[in-house]
């Protein structure tokens, strides 16, 4: 028996970098998992299938599109009816766009809006009330270093995460009396495949090589040099689910390397 035994947890944009890691550490606790984002469907199969086999757990998939308010509602709903209930939530999906403000396409400072910071208040808009009904609740959203500071040619983005975070905040204190918390996650740089596509639009508005995207731009912001792995985000998520962090609540907390504190 898992400390999780029994919860369910939806964590949107599952099928890939963080937002698997998380699912499998929230299944390794003995939750059953809503997984959630795209891919190829053979992929995400063995994905599912593994959580489950891995962990003795049960495990679905979610495709609802983050930009769809009524497939996130939908997504949620999968999730009490599979299971009988969500009680974790994790806002995890997310899409990066870089490129000088004159120049950022209109449709993609709305997609990222809609998939960083609207998807969550859809999800949790959804998922709260089950929360209260049930007296307990974890709602996790993965904001970003980029919710503290920012970086130029990334408008949408560090928006969305600044956004996001008033969001978590203005959640917990109106859940904070049923055992709900409300918390950020703001990883540095983490190896993913998020990270790995921004590379080429990086060179491309910076005029760097790839090495010098990875060591003078990426890595130059983390003081440790090194990329945060998905396992220690998920870990610290996990750690959030626990009653050692019953009163962490409306928190933004940084796990990257040190990037925020120069
Ligand atoms: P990733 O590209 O590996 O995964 C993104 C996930 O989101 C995928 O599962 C993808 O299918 C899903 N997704 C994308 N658009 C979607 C949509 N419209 N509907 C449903 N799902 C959708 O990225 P990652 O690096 O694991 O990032 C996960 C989160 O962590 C994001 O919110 C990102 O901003 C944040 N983050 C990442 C880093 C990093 O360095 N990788 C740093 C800070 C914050």
């Amino acid at each position: 028996m898992g400390t999780l035994s029994g919860k369910t947890a939806v964590v949107t944009g599952s099928t890939s970098g963080i937002g698997l890691a998380y699912a499998r550490a929230f299944a390794s606790a003995g939750a059953n998992i809503v997984i959630n984002g795209f891919g190829v469907p053979a992929d995400i199969e063995k994905e599912r299938s593994a959580i489950e086999k891995e962990f003795g757990v049960k495990a679905v998939h979610s495709p609802a599109d983050m930009t769809k308010p009524a497939e996130i509602a939908e997504m949620i709903a999968l999730g009490e009816k599979t299971f009988g209930s969500v009680d974790i939530l994790v806002n995890n999906a997310g899409v990066q766009f870089v490129s000088p403000i004159e120049d950022f396409p209109i449709e993609k400072w709305d997609m990222i809006i809609a998939i960083n910071l609207s998807s969550a208040f859809h999800a949790i808009r959804a998922a709260v009330p089950g929360m209260k009904k049930r007296g307990w609740g974890r709602i996790i959203n993965t904001a970003s270093a980029h919710s503290l500071v920012a970086s130029p040619f990334k408008s949408a983005y560090v928006s969305a995460k600044h956004g996001i975070v008033g969001l978590t905040k203005t959640v917990a204190l109106e859940v904070a009396t049923h055992k709900i918390t409300a918390n950020c996650i703001s990883p540095g740089y983490v190896w993913t495949p998020l990270v790995e596509k921004q590379i080429p639009d990086t060179m491309k508005a910076r005029g760097l090589t790839k090495e010098q995207v990875i060591n003078d731009v990426l890595l130059d912001a983390q003081p440790t040099k090194e990329f945060v792995t998905v396992d220690q985000v998920a870990a610290l998520a996990l750690f959030l689910t626990s009653d050692a962090a019953a009163q962490i609540t409306g928190a933004n907390l940084s796990i990257d390397g040190g990037w925020t504190a120069e």
